[in-house]
């Protein structure tokens, strides 16, 4: 005789069913994902275009001459030192006559450059390619010297080495080669190409970037697309990638500098009351390191996961190819490294720290500088209201040092602009995966926000993990073959416009 079930041992035996056939089922989901991760998107390779009149050597020369004259951005209330930048304009008229007899010239707030290429069919969209010509200062750190002087623009072992070979005069005089030599060659675009060269990024491109779009704007163009530095061919960069990532940033992270003010009645140190500012400002700082802004996958992260998962080894690919399940994982093993982190997150930097003028009186007022990067999506007023709920303190004061920039609107990576960049990429570095990307830094390219929703940020430089510090650091380089490379990439780039 068969005894019926008990009701709650049939229930158990029931939702034990369901949960192995729901872990069989997700397993089944996650190993097709896993397998299929990528199809469709393989990184396609072309011909490598090379302009056969250029000379690897005699690139280098010129470029090497240009990295002699210091457009060096210092800000702050000393005006900068303005011969360099002129002898640097007049260096391009002597060096890139074709541009400047082919091309409507014009100086932007004093020293910045439009170059207007008209195209042969008015009818499609500009696109503009930008870089700017100024660089930072170089200082000699303790314990690292530079190789060369910064500003001796030496050629030596394979490498042009100065400040601006890589960030950013690279760029201006690739894109210049690679016009003039079209040029010559009785090439013209079909669309209008714009070059403009800013001389103040580094400081902000308030003179420069800025204006250029304004006049840009009053005179009603409207880029199809525009492409800027802030991207690169990273080389054993990308953590759990052998082949080389081009990075073709779709994305740039917004700024905000915040104050925090705590006040107190001060008086003499033998008599403190129960809570001073030093100590108000100390609890409202720990209390907003503690409650950092929350990780997240946005879409430009998601297109870049989708772009290199497919290259990487199990288990990782199976954790990207999986991410409605295994999102959480990859938050964790990204954000294990700051330089990861800063990628799914506004990150929060106290970076100053002020109080106090004598050990034995109090502080009436102590302040603390936070940095915020704002991670696209995220905004200003946002971030603000966030900081207000985690340091939960009415007495501290917040205030922005100067107004903060909001993350630029993301470009579509499905987009024309990037296609278009991708193609050129690829055909450059058959080797290397393309990925659209988030730049942690910001650029010239968000003065432009308004012109334009494509807005790229790749230049043709290959950078391995010993590099990375050359930006903004010493021994900044960049080796003969590989600076000819990208003058190949705004080549092709320029002959497909
Ligand atoms: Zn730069």
């Amino acid at each position: 005789m068969k005894r019926p079930m008990k009701r709650p041992v049939k229930r158990l035996l029931i939702i034990a069913a369901l949960s192995i056939a729901g872990v069989a089922a997700v397993a089944a989901v996650v190993a097709v994902r896993t397998v299929t991760f990528g199809d469709g998107s393989p990184h396609e390779t072309g011909a490598v275009v090379v302009a056969p009149e250029m000379e690897p050597a005699e690139l280098a020369e010129r470029l090497a001459a240009a990295l002699r004259l210091a457009t060096v951005s210092t800000g702050g209330a000393v005006a900068a030192d303005l011969e360099p930048f002129d002898a640097f304009l007049a260096y391009l008229e002597a060096t890139y006559p074709a541009v400047h007899s082919g091309l409507r010239v014009e100086r932007v707030g004093g020293h910045s450059l439009l170059l207007t290429w008209v195209g042969d069919d008015a009818t499609l969209e500009p696109v503009v390619l930008t870089g700017h010509y100024d660089v930072v200062p170089a200082r000699s750190v303790a314990g690292a010297e530079w190789t060369h002087p910064p500003f001796a623009g030496v050629v030596a072992d394979g490498y042009v080495w100065g400040r601006g070979a890589m960030d950013d005069k690279s760029s201006v005089l690739g894109i210049l080669e690679a016009a003039e030599a079209l040029l010559a060659d009785g090439f013209n675009p079909q669309r209008t190409v714009l070059l403009a060269f800013g001389h103040d990024e580094e400081v902000g491109g308030r003179d420069g970037a800025r204006l250029v779009a304004e006049r840009l704007a009053a005179r009603g163009v409207a880029p199809a697309w525009l492409l800027d530095e802030g991207g690169m061919v990273t080389d054993g960069v990308v953590p759990g990638v052998t082949a080389p990532v081009a990075l073709v940033n779709v994305a740039e992270k917004g700024f905000l500098s915040l104050e925090l003010v705590a006040r107190s009645t001060g008086g003499h140190s033998s008599m403190p009351p129960r809570e001073t500012a030093v100590g108000l400002l100390g609890r409202a700082v720990a209390r907003l390191e503690a409650r950092p802004l929350p990780r997240r996958i946005g879409p430009t992260m998601a297109a870049m996961l989708d772009a290199i998962g497919p290259e990487m080894d199990l288990p990782a690919r199976a954790l990207l190819a999986n991410r409605w399940l295994f999102g959480w994982a990859v938050e964790r093993v990204f954000g294990a490294s700051p330089s990861g982190d800063a990628l799914l997150r506004t990150t929060t930097a106290p970076t100053m720290l002020r109080a106090g003028v004598k050990d034995n009186v109090l502080a009436t007022e102590a302040r603390a500088t936070v940095n915020f990067r704002l991670l696209p999506g995220d905004t200003v007023e946002g971030v603000i209201e966030h900081v207000r709920q985690a340091v939960d303190d009415p007495r501290i004061e917040l205030r922005p040092l100067r107004p903060g920039s909001e993350p630029p609107p993301a470009t579509d990576p499905d987009g024309e602009g990037f296609r278009t960049v991708a193609a050129a990429v690829r055909a450059t570095w058959p080797e290397a995966v393309v990925a659209p990307g988030l730049l942690v830094a910001t650029t010239d390219t968000r003065h432009y926000a308004s012109l334009t929703r494509q807005l790229l940020r790749f230049q043709p430089l290959t950078v391995g993990p010993e590099d990375v510090a050359r930006f903004h650091g010493v021994d900044e380089r960049i080796g003969i073959a590989e600076y000819a490379r990208g003058v190949g990439f705004y080549r092709r780039l320029l002959l497909g416009l």
